[in-house]
Formats: C-alpha cells, structure tokens, sequence
C-alpha cells in the first residue's frame, strides 16, 4: 500500500472538441513527491490532460480535486477566476518556450508571479535571485531573456515557475528546444528543485531520456491512458530552498 499523500487527483475526465474526444475517461493521481511523464503520440490529448489537471481547462466531465493546506478544493467546481487564483498560489508552469517576458531582466521575471500574489518588489526580488542562484544562474539576473541561452532560459522559467512555492508544476515538453545534454541539465534541474521539497511534477515529453528520469510514465492514445510503468518513490524529505 502506498502512503504516500496524494496531492492531486482526477476521475473520469471527458473533454471533446466536437468529433474528437480529447480525453476520453481519464483516471490519474499524482503524489507528493514523484514525477509523473505523459507520453504519446502528437494529438493523443497530453497537452489537453495537462492543462484540465492544471485548471487552465476545464473537462466536459469528471473530476479534480487538489489536497490543498486549506482542504480538498474541487478544481472543477471553481469559478474561472479561483482557478486563475489557484493556478498562481499552487501551481507553476514551464512550457516548451518559457514564455518569459522579454522586456523584463531574468530577476524581474522570476519576481513577477510574487508580485502577483501580493509581496512587496524588495522582497519578491531578493527571492528571485535567490531562486535563480539555486538554479545555477547567480550573476545573471539583470539579463534580459534575449541575452541567455536556451537552457538559461528555462532554468529562469523553472526558477519562476518555483519562487511562489507551488506544490505541483505542470511542464509541457520543457526540453523540446533544447539539444541532448542541455535538455538532461534543465530536466535535473526541474527534478531536483521540485522532488528535493517533496513536491509533484507532471511533464509532457516526447524525449525517453526525460521520461527515463520520472518515477511513473502514463502512455496516452486518443484520449485514453493505455499503459502506465514505473512506482512511485517514498516521500522525500522537505528542502532547504523554501518559501
Ligand atoms: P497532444 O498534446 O498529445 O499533442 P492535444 O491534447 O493537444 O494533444 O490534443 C488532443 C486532441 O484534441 C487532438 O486531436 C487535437 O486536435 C484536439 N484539440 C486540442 N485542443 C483543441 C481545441 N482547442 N479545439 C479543437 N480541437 C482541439
Ligand atoms: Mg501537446
């Protein structure tokens, strides 16, 4: 049996696009303190299970709900706007492109989700540099994003996407652009950030060496999960990078 809390879980997700059934009965929890890979073909319905576990999207039907320190919340029973709240106090994001803000330094657009979420700019960025120094990116932080390299980049999306403390991070093909030994690099460094606190990460790839480092892989075909492999670790210890 496994002890391990689960932090989030869906039931029965259903989400079609008028013929195509996106999801198609999907039924997954993630537990503190694992990575969980989605592979699959192009158009299996990764990026769709994603963004309904994240509450960016919401399921034609089924369920999820997020263990929060608050209780049980039921993403999908949210307003659009407590889930754009839950989405910034609980969740983070990397994405194949960062989707940084060019016009903004490395420390700026780590600090800006904590500006978001009501801390003061001193404070919001002296946790930025702190995060980017533990990613590796010390004396950086006044480039803009436009002055570092691929690789950088994300870790500068990992760093933002870490700064609000959130408990689970949501990665869609982080290492997409990236080349083989930048992609094992930013991939350690999205491992490690989130399972040395005893948090979940969900990434999308298409890369088996990325999927290789999860502790549970999902296959996806037509909306459905067809094949799962791998366990999911004990708990690990809370870190020394906190809020
Ligand atoms: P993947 O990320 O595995 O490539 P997606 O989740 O993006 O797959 O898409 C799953 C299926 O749903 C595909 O057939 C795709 O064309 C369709 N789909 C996704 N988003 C939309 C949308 N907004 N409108 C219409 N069809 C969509
Ligand atoms: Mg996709």
């Amino acid at each position: 049996m496994n002890e391990t809390p689960v932090i989030l879980s869906a039931s029965g997700l259903v989400k079609t696009y008028g013929e195509t059934r996106a999801l198609d009965d999907v039924t997954l929890r993630v537990r503190a303190g694992e990575a969980v890979a989605i592979m699959g073909a192009s158009g299996s319905g990764k990026t769709t299970l994603l963004h309904t576990l994240a509450g960016i999207l919401t399921a034609d039907a089924g369920s999820v709900t997020l263990d929060a320190p608050i209780g049980r919340i039921r993403i999908d029973q949210l307003s659009d706007k407590e889930r754009s709240r839950l989405r910034r106090e609980e969740f983070g994001f990397v994405f194949q492109q960062g989707l940084l803000i060019p016009e903004l330094t490395a420390v700026e657009n780590v600090a800006l989700p904590l500006l978001l979420t009501g801390h003061g700019r001193a404070q919001a960025e002296a946790h930025a540099a702190r995060w980017l120094a533990a990613l590796g990116l010390a004396g950086m932080e006044q480039r803009r994003i436009g002055q570092l390299s691929g690789g950088q980049a994300q870790r500068v999306a990992i760093a933002r996407a870490q700064a609000t403390g959130a408990k689970v991070l949501f990665a869609d093909e982080p290492t997409g652009a990236l080349d083989s030994a930048t992609s094992a690099d930013v991939m350690t460094a999205l491992l490690d950030s989130t399972l040395s606190r005893g948090h979940a990460l969900v990434v999308v790839t298409h890369d088996p060496n990325v999927a290789a480092r999860c502790s549970r892989v999902i296959r996806m075909q037509d909306g459905r999960i067809t094949g799962a492999q791998g366990a999911t670790p004990a708990p690990v210890s809370a870190s020394e990078v906190s809020r």
